[in-house]
């Protein structure tokens, strides 16, 4: 058969009337002004100038979607999921269970159950190593790297602290990229888990997550991905991953704070104890013993957060009307192009430059103290943050007592990125 043959009995959608636009020509550039508009807080002023917001690393803004979706809910139909049967319960429990198929679709998970909701990306961590607490045996070792989050620290430490538990470290590079040499070393056959951030929030770095999960597995060991910055920006695909436990936060995604959860493979949740003890999450409770609900909801004591969960279920729909490559394209120009205009400053430090790395510029400024620069900064307007970007293991890796961090997001435009760099110029002719 040629490709141009018919196959017998098949429609043939008629050709279109107009001609498709060129792939990666204008017309599928993302249209960040327009996306732009639909953030409220975006056009307010801060200092008389117009707000330049570069900290959604540390929170993202939320569009007009998020903040109807939740309004709109407490106005017209608002009650406690599961229990009831009245006409509001029944209608805020779709709803809210909506939210969660729009959060499996989102991350390509294999069902909505295996979506539990958490209050964040660190209480879904937590959940996690409170499981693993349960069966951990001193001398047993996780793995993390210097790249982590305090979120996707301490939660091991507290395990070494209670249990034993013998933390391994993989370093990064000068790049900020993760040694993976160093990281194949360490795993071995007493590691229980391996606990890696799909993308760091100081240095960029994405790590290449589904390498390191044959690692881990070929130990016998679970893979945690810390996904608060990677569900944002890499287009995460769980199950491509091969990702035991795969963690988000809503506030970062566009959504509001209060709610992010864990995605777990059927096995690995199943394999988890319970984390909170009360309502929602038994089969039935008498008084000389009880029995746990299945899986997802084992796992949410008590009443969720209800308008949190359609609220993150909102941000996620709208961000699917967006092409996510495009977004992702949009982001990295802003990036390179304000990493363009700094390139001749030699006052200027920047942590992590790995291949692939996402739209967060980190710096030092000579002789200036970040949360300085920062001040400054602020009064042009531009939103920056400063300080140890809760990763402190990572600061000490590279010399540094703190730092400041721009983060670009989609409804970030050139004219932000070129603010950006006038007002950091500025700012460092205060420390000459
Ligand atoms: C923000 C963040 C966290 C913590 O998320 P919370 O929403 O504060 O719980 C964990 N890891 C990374 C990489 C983050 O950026």
């Amino acid at each position: 058969m040629t490709e141009s043959s018919v196959i017998p009995g098949a429609v043939v959608p008629p050709p279109p009337s107009q001609p498709f636009p060129p792939r990666g020509g204008r017309a599928f550039e993302f249209d960040a002004h327009a996306a732009r508009a639909q953030f409220p807080i975006l056009s307010r002023r801060v200092n008389g100038k117009p707000l330049v917001y570069l900290d959604s690393a540390a929170s993202a803004q939320k569009p007009r979607a998020v903040i109807d979706a939740m309004t709109g809910l407490m106005e017209t139909s608002y009650a406690n999921v599961h229990r009831g049967l009245h006409t509001l319960a029944n209608e805020t429990t779709e709803a809210f269970e909506a939210a969660r198929e729009t959060v499996a679709r989102y991350l390509n998970a294999e069902t909505a159950d295996q979506i539990v909701w958490t209050k964040g990306g660190t209480e879904a961590i937590n959940l996690v190593a409170a499981g693993l607490g349960q069966s951990i045996r001193a001398g047993d070792e996780i793995v993390v790297t210097q790249m982590e989050h305090h979120a996707n620290i301490v939660p091991w430490h507290m395990l070494r602290e209670r249990f034993g538990a013998v933390l391994k470290w993989a370093p990064v590079l000068d790049d900020g990229s993760l040694d993976m040499d160093a990281l194949a070393s360490l795993i071995g056959p007493r590691t229980r888990m391996v606990a890696v951030t799909h993308m760091s929030n100081v240095l960029g770095t994405v790590n290449d997550v589904r390498a390191i999960a044959d690692l881990a597995h070929k130990a016998g060991a679970l893979l945690l991905v810390d996904g608060c910055q990677g569900a944002v920006h890499c287009a995460p695909d769980v199950q491509a991953l091969d990702a035991d436990f795969y963690v988000f936060t809503g506030h970062k995604l566009y959504g509001p704070t209060g709610i992010g959860g864990l995605y777990g493979k059927r096995a690995a949740l199943e394999a988890l104890p319970p984390y909170q003890g009360g309502g929602e999450m038994i089969a039935t409770v008498e008084e000389d013993r009880v029995s746990y609900a299945g899986v997802p909801h084992r796992f949410e004591a008590g009443t969720p957060p209800i308008i949190e969960a359609i609220g993150l279920g909102a941000a996620l729909d709208w961000l699917s009307g967006f092409d996510r490559a495009a977004i992702a394209a949009h982001e990295q120009a802003l990036y390179a192009h304000a990493r363009d205009r700094l390139a001749d400053f030699d006052w200027l430090g920047i942590l992590g430059t790995a291949e692939g790395k996402g739209a967060i510029l980190t710096f030092t400024v000579d002789g200036a103290h970040a949360h300085d620069v920062a001040q400054i900064m602020d009064r042009y307007g531009v939103a920056v943050r400063a300080g140890l970007h809760c990763a402190e293991p990572l600061a000490k890796r590279f010399g540094v007592s703190s730092s400041a961090r721009a983060s670009f997001a989609l409804y970030n435009t050139v004219e932000d990125a070129d603010a950006f760099v006038d007002a950091l110029i500025r700012a460092r002719e205060f420390f000459v």
